[in-house]
């Protein structure tokens, strides 16, 4: 042998398990050439194989007896590319999160790793076929392979190709005997049903929907999907099946492309001229996108003051720089409206990702990203990892919403991320609300961020009124119960002899939120979780929200036996029941995730409400988001006090938060509207100030018993959960962890706890829950690093102790 022996490689591999460490394995000769950092590889792990992502190399070995070798490497370009690996390890750092995961919330889905390769025999596969003896460098295994792709070949049946072990196709891959193509792109897409008009033969008569599909396919358009052609005609599927039946019409099916989806054709995008206010808040981002530096900004603008306009602009403005942006929007409908308003203006270079796609859809998302195709990305909050390179801009809307925060291991909060991620990347990072989190508005007031204005709804049109109706007096004038209020009832009776529309607001799914025996005032509960089970109706169901358990009502109470159950509470089942009992004639609608779940459903719900085919639409807070409808003159909120009933320190801004944005939602339109807000405490701050649309005034009574009490923004919060299935085990790890935490209160952190956790029981586990507080998130950050080693010595499992740094609420 001639060849210099190159130094042994190793390589440090992130892997999807709940261990805080990467795992080190050698480079095989076989990979000698290739660089790994940033691509995916599969590696031996206990007795299975594992994917993860290579995150360094070195060329020191480990001081471990043996090192397993890595099997092999999947991605031709490398997954992540260096800045996300880098966000990744501060994910990791930051909140607490054992590495792999961190790193697996980032990768693509799984999907495309299964079967997106396709190999054929190359000629020099052929070649080695025809002369097995000449040469024993192959495997048996190999051999093996290679002989029956060739059977494959000749018998032509292309589909059996894929069936090959992967580590033994990519080896002869290496060695040149097998080409490989990536079918990701070709399989399953989306199709979609073509309607054309076939001239009649014979002159038949035909009815009035007839003539109008006729006017529509043959007259003013040519052919069109099915769904636009149900819209413009105006016309029921079943129709348009009799015709097809008949032999007029003639379909087909097409594979809808992005940029076509039903969703966008036909979809013109309001030609707005800037007002003053957002032409200067542009003329600001234009400064920054110039600067080419890291700049976080904050957009507070009241509730359709025409953000989004800022938004498409402050886009253009990257793209001029030749920068990308990604856009996140706090919930996947958002995605929909946002997304059709940016590739309406941006065309085809829009990539949507989040979690709602199929995963082969979100697979092709994401690599059409990565591989540079996209130069704008709309999605939710996982998309701030979107593998976009060259970025030049971040927007966060709705930047308060909890929906950012990842309520699962990596806890992570996506408008943190996009923050942090902007600051890697030397991009600006636009954070924009109505009713900023008081973490947001801290910083802006502190000069941390820059501050931009919009004072005043578009076109001068008036904030809605709001008026507060206090349901003791209500109840005191009418001494009935019912689901809502007296004032709300004939508020929206006037509508429906206006024609004009309403929605309403309750913020509980079901029919009722619990049932209680009458006689030992016991609530039936869930048996996994500590909480009350809730009742629906349309199912006749008692639902846990938590854990899905279910049964049905019982007729005894399953404590005292009693037999006077009774339903508390109004959900949003019952309200919409009610309406439909006091309004026969009108046309309710309900909008909530047991009415709704897919978002086609979702579009039609919303599609019929903006086409005036629904005169009430009542729904969870669902409705309170976003939408635009011209024609909505009241807006009613039951129980708009649930939140303060809480015992977390962001009920209050919760509160103040939902009310605001449902009260945006009134008068969007050339009509002017009313809010009507259900209440037992009218005076509550976070109900006076929200009825007032005084957001100022509000952070900062809040601001105060914030910065009294100890809670974010002035101190670091972190809040460290144990669990087990038994109770003494949980109790234990948590005196075992209080006795840990103890030296750290010296240097400033508030311990408080343990105490048993607001759902003291969850799916079975028994739960108890520290609260960690300081003025210094160094110290914290060292406080809870110290309980995870603990742990290890200790021996309590990693999975029994839930670190969330920066909890968005306490409950
Ligand atoms: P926000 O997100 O601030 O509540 P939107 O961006 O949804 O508000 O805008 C509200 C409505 O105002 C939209 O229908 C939008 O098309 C319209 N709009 C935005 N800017 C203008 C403008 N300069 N003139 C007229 N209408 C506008
Ligand atoms: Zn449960």
């Amino acid at each position: 042998m001639t060849s210099t022996l190159s130094k042994p490689r190793y390589c440090e591999v992130a892997l999807p398990v709940p261990l805080r460490s990467t795992f080190t394995y050698a480079v095989p000769a076989s990979l000698d050439a290739e660089p790994l950092i940033g691509r995916r590889v599969v590696v031996p792990f206990g007795r299975r194989a594992m994917t993860g992502v290579a995150l360094a190399e070195s060329d020191r070995p480990p001081g471990l007896a043996r090192i397993k070798e890595i099997a092999e490497v999947r991605d031709s370009l490398p997954a992540l590319p260096p800045k996300l690996i880098e966000l990744g390890q501060w994910i990791s750092r930051y909140y607490l999160a054992p590495i792999g995961e961190a790193f697996r919330a980032m990768l693509p889905p799984e999907i495309e790793l299964r079967h997106d390769r396709e190999y054929s025999l190359t000629d020099s596969g052929r070649a080695y076929l025809l002369d097995l003896t000449s040469a024993a460098e192959l495997t048996d295994q190999e051999q093996l392979e290679l002989a029956m792709l060739q059977q494959v070949d000749e018998s032509a049946t292309r589909a059996r190709r894929k069936h090959l072990k992967a580590s033994t196709a990519e080896a002869l891959v290496r060695r040149g005997h097998l080409s490989v193509r990536n079918i990701l792109g070709h399989r399953k897409t989306r199709q979609q049903k073509i309607v054309a008009w076939r001239p009649a033969i014979s002159e038949r008569p035909i009815g009035q929907s007839e003539d109008r599909i006729r006017e529509v396919l043959a007259g003013t358009r040519g052919p069109l999907p099915l769904e636009i052609l149900l819209k413009k005609a105006a016309v029921t599927a079943q129709v348009v099946q009799r015709l097809e039946v008949a032999g007029l019409l003639l379909t087909w099916e097409e594979p809808i492309t992005p940029g076509e989806d039903p969703w966008d054709t036909d979809f013109a995008p309001p030609a707005n001229i800037l007002n003053a206010e957002q032409k200067e808040a542009l003329a600001e981002i234009w400064r920054w996108q110039v600067e080419e530096k890291f700049t976080p900004g904050l957009l507070h603008g009241v509730t359709g003051s025409g953000k989004t306009e800022v938004y498409l602009g402050a886009i253009e403005a990257a793209l001029s720089r030749g920068k990308t942006s990604i856009v996140l929007v706090p919930e996947i409908a958002l995605t929909l409206w946002v997304g059709r308003l940016v590739r309406a203006r941006f065309g085809d270079s829009v990539a949507s990702l989040h979690s709602g796609l199929p995963d082969i859809e979100r697979a092709r998302q994401w690599w059409r990203v990565r591989r540079g195709e996209a130069r704008i990305v709309v999605g939710t909050r996982s998309a701030v990892f979107a593998p976009i390179e060259n970025l030049g801009l971040i927007i966060v809307d709705e930047e308060q919403e909890a929906a950012y925060k990842q309520e699962e291991t990596p806890r992570y909060n996506g408008r943190d991320t996009a923050i942090y991620r902007a600051h890697l990347e030397g991009a600006a990072v636009l954070l924009g609300s109505a009713t900023p989190s008081l973490e947001t508005y801290h910083n802006a007031r502190a000069g941390k961020y820059r501050l931009l204005k919009l004072t005043s709804r578009v076109e001068n049109r008036p904030l809605a009124e709001v008026r507060i109706i206090d349901l003791r007096e209500d109840f005191r004038r009418q001494h009935r119960v019912a689901p809502i209020s007296e004032s709300l009832r004939a508020a929206i009776a006037l509508r429906l002899e206006e024609k004009t529309q309403a929605m309403v607001l309750i913020n509980r799914r079901g029919y009722s939120w619990s049932m209680l025996c009458r006689s030992c005032g016991a609530l039936v509960q869930c048996q996994n979780c500590s909480i009350a089970l809730t009742y629906h109706k349309s199912r006749q169901r008692l639902e846990c929200h938590y854990c899905g358990y279910s049964i049905q009502p019982p007729k005894q109470c399953p404590k005292c036996h009693g037999v006077y159950m009774h339903f508390v509470g109004d959900g949003a089942e019952r309200v919409d029941e009610y309406l439909r009992q006091q309004f026969p004639a009108a046309l309710i609608g309900r909008l909530d995730r047991d009415t709704v779940r897919t978002k086609r459903e979702y579009q039609q719900v919303l599609g019929a409400f903006a086409k005036g085919e629904i005169d009430v639409l009542v729904g969870t807070q669902m409705v309170a988001k976003g939408h635009d409808f011209e024609r909505v003159t009241l807006v009613g909120v039951v129980a708009a006090d649930l939140a303060l009933g809480r015992p977390d320190f962001r009920a209050a801004e919760r509160t103040f938060q939902l009310l605001t944005q449902v009260a945006g939602r009134a008068g969007r339109g050339q009509l002017s509207g009313e809010v009507l807000v259900e209440t037992y405490y009218p005076q509550h701050y976070a109900i006076q100030f929200a009825a007032q649309q005084d957001y100022v005034s509000f952070y900062d009574k809040e601001a105060h018993f914030r910065r009294v009490l100890h809670y974010p923004p002035f101190t670091a919060l972190a809040t460290v959960l144990v669990r087990d299935r038994k109770v003494e085990k949980a109790i234990r790890w948590s005196r075992a962890l209080a006795a840990c935490f103890a030296p750290f209160e010296k240097q400033g952190v508030k311990v408080l706890g343990p105490a048993a956790a607001p759902l003291a029981r969850l799916r079975r586990d028994y739960r108890f829950q520290f609260v960690l507080k300081s003025p210094h998130r160094s110290t914290l950050g060292k406080a809870l690093a110290a309980a995870f080693e603990f742990c290890e010595t200790k021996e309590i499992p990693e999975t029994a102790v839930i670190v969330d740094v920066d909890p968005i609420n306490l409950s």
